[in-house]
């Protein structure tokens, strides 16, 4: 009984997150199958990861929303086929139609997968600044996709939205009221964030990262992040959070590894800066504090060297 007991306590070891762990899910193009993570709210968890042949390029949260009078998407994914394979896991729980498809920024992982669901005649919303860094890097992004997916970027042809907005939209569909909001600049242009206000959930896209380390991009304010996260995030006070990437939970964690980080990084740059230092020794700031998460080796010295570039002005 008691080994018994023991088994299943294994069985039952919480899901962390490792850029390490293989394909959960080795009969689709998708990393691992959508779960339910609260009513009628699906979410198909990315690998904490780089973008790889083994991943083909699902490293970010793909979710939908099965409101009672249809379903709303969130991302299209990297790839005609993970949007595909998307759309296969939605005929598996509902036979709603898929009726709108929302993509979180002008990412690749966020937006490659639209022309699937143009093709379907399914709308896609994007802020219109994701619309346009979208425009403007599509290219770039579809090679990468070619060069790391090899045979799962067949089909893909790079599309973006069909609608944009600029501050809020806001849908009532089914049994859900839906507020697609940018809250302000964080991550990249155009950061979208998909808040349901009636469950007190966010699909927060990549402004919210969970169990790997934040990308801080060249052009990225990351004081404006601080503020965003601080002021209108922190004010909606969500009850769950989806973040862009890691497993859903709540603002409290994604605290922890995006605002706590951001504000630590800066802090350290600082120090750094008023001590006279350059920025061959700022890519080397402590930042062993954060060294457990996903991709640390990846991008710790690069944000180091982008925060200091943007606070040798400041
Ligand atoms: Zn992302």
């Amino acid at each position: 009984m008691r080994a018994a007991l023991a088994a299943l306590a294994l069985l039952a070891v919480p899901a962390f997150a490792s850029e390490d762990i293989p394909d959960q899910y080795p009969q689709s193009v998708l990393y691992s199958k959508p779960v339910e993570f609260i009513p009628h709210v699906f979410t198909a968890i990315g690998a904490t990861a780089p973008p790889t042949y083994e991943n083909a390029g699902h490293n970010n949260n793909l979710s939908f929303i099965v409101t009672g009078d249809g379903v709303v998407v969130v991302n299209s994914g990297a790839s005609y086929l993970l949007a595909k394979a998307l759309h296969d896991e939605i005929k598996a729980v509902t036979e709603q139609p898929v009726k709108l498809v929302i993509n979180e920024n002008g990412q690749g992982h966020a937006m490659l997968g639209n022309n699937y669901w143009i093709a379907q005649g399914v709308p896609v919303l994007a802020h219109v600044d994701a619309a346009e860094e979208f425009a403007d890097s599509a290219g770039q992004s579809m090679a990468a996709l070619k060069s790391y997916a090899r045979e799962n970027a067949e089909g893909t042809d790079p599309m973006g939205p069909t609608e944009t907005f600029t501050d809020k939209h806001e849908i009532t569909m089914g049994d859900f009221r839906i507020e697609v909001l940018h809250l302000g600049p964080s991550h990249s242009p155009g950061d979208t964030q998909v808040w349901l206000p009636d469950q007190g959930l966010m699909i927060a896209g990549d402004i919210a990262f969970h169990e790997r380390m934040p990308p801080i991009f060249e052009g990225t304010c990351t004081s404006c992040w601080i503020e965003t996260w601080e002021g209108p995030l922190t004010a909606l006070s969500p009850t769950y959070i989806i973040p862009g990437h890691g497993h859903p939970t709540n603002l409290a964690q994604v605290a922890r590894y995006t605002h706590d980080y951001l504000v630590y990084l800066r802090g350290m740059i600082g120090a750094h800066l008023d001590a006279g230092g350059d920025l061959a020794g700022a890519y080397y700031v402590d930042q062993s504090p954060y060294a457990h998460l996903d991709t640390f080796e990846e991008l710790a010295t690069k944000n180091a060297g982008t925060v200091f570039a943007e606070m040798e002005f400041e």
